[in-house]
């Protein structure tokens, strides 16, 4: 695996081209001409989608000359992770808002994130519904001078803008033409971006991994709106499994049967529900309760976001 090792545009959207593409061939998976791109690679620990919704927000705030940025997330976010790992990459201070108390016992993932040297700051859960608010680095108790700052999941213009890279490498170094692809969808920002840049012939699907389809739908339209287009996905409903980071025996056997089509690692809090659901419309898996309005695919490129350092809060 590569890193990246150099904060720049060219350097990044080079790394993106060398994503490689998996084709997996499978009974899981009939009839289906299945690929995955693996953008868990593009970097072991800047990962997945979260890397393109951080490289516009970086390049920013080196342009400005900022030395800190300062985040906000729960205690199993990937976007912490990434974020304060990018910091230890690139020379920035990190600060990360931590929603909820401080554990006695940190998560494996906020001791990643104090190893990389980023400052966690826990704030209550009622705090923490400020996170959108102006006011609320005050309101935390913060002083910060010369910072930036990336609202929770990296979902701000600049990731929406990050992810159209994506969209653009993948129109561009695809090994074939899709009919669909596929992406597990946590704020939306990454559905919403991803219609925008990908080609009306490719029918583009998100797998809401949390309750509140709604409010995925909502988001993601409100990316997908971006200059003045409005862009179309389709959402699968019911593919969360009990919520956000809750997991059935359903899903827990369909990610082993994943993981074991072809030296990949799924988590799962996002890409295992992804593989599930698109399992479940290749062939019904029992115990699935899962509604989409679309006939089977025949060609899915599903694309792997990363996350895997969350694989480890499974069993804690
Ligand atoms: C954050 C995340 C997503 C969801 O991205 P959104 O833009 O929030 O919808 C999907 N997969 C992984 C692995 C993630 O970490």
């Amino acid at each position: 695996m590569r890193y990246l090792t150099e904060l720049s545009l060219e350097a990044f959207i080079e790394a993106a081209r060398n994503v490689p593409y998996q084709q997996i061939s499978s009974e899981l998976f009939p009839g289906i001409d299945l690929w995955i791109r693996r953008d868990d690679l593009i970097d072991p620990l800047i990962s997945g989608n979260k890397a393109y919704k951080l490289i516009y927000n970086l390049l920013e705030a080196r342009a400005q000359g900022k030395d800190t940025i300062v985040t906000c997330g729960g205690a199993w976010s990937n976007h912490i992770h990434a974020t304060a790992a990018a910091g230890a990459r690139f020379d920035f201070h990190t600060i990360g808002i931590i929603r909820g108390e401080r554990p006695p016992a940190l998560s494996a993932m906020l001791q990643d994130a104090e190893r990389f040297g980023m400052d966690l700051h826990f704030v209550s859960r009622v705090a923490y519904r400020g996170r959108n608010d102006m006011d609320f680095l005050a309101k935390v108790g913060l002083a910060c001078e010369n910072f930036w700052f990336i609202p929770e999941g990296g979902a701000n213009e600049l990731g929406a803008k990050g992810i159209n890279i994506l969209a653009d490498v993948i129109c561009e170094t695809s090994p074939k033409q899709f009919d669909e692809c596929w992406v597990a969808s946590g704020t939306g920002v990454t559905l919403g971006a991803l219609a925008v840049g990908l080609p009306d012939r490719v029918k583009l699907t998100g797998v809401p991994v949390l309750q509140g389809e709604k409010s995925i739908r909502k988001s993601a339209e409100r990316w997908a709106c971006a200059k003045g287009r409005e862009r179309h996905f389709d959402l699968v409903e019911n593919a969360h499994h009990g919520g956000y980071g809750k997991c059935s025996l359903t899903l827990l056997s369909a990610q082993r049967k994943c993981e074991a089509l072809g030296n990949l690692g799924l988590e799962h809090v996002y890409t295992a529900k992804l593989f599930c659901a698109a399992a479940h419309f290749a062939a019904p898996i029992d115990g699935n309760k899962l509604v989409r309005k679309n006939a089977a695919p025949k060609r899915i490129l599903l694309l792997h976001t990363g996350g895997l350092q969350g694989r480890r809060g499974l069993a804690g």
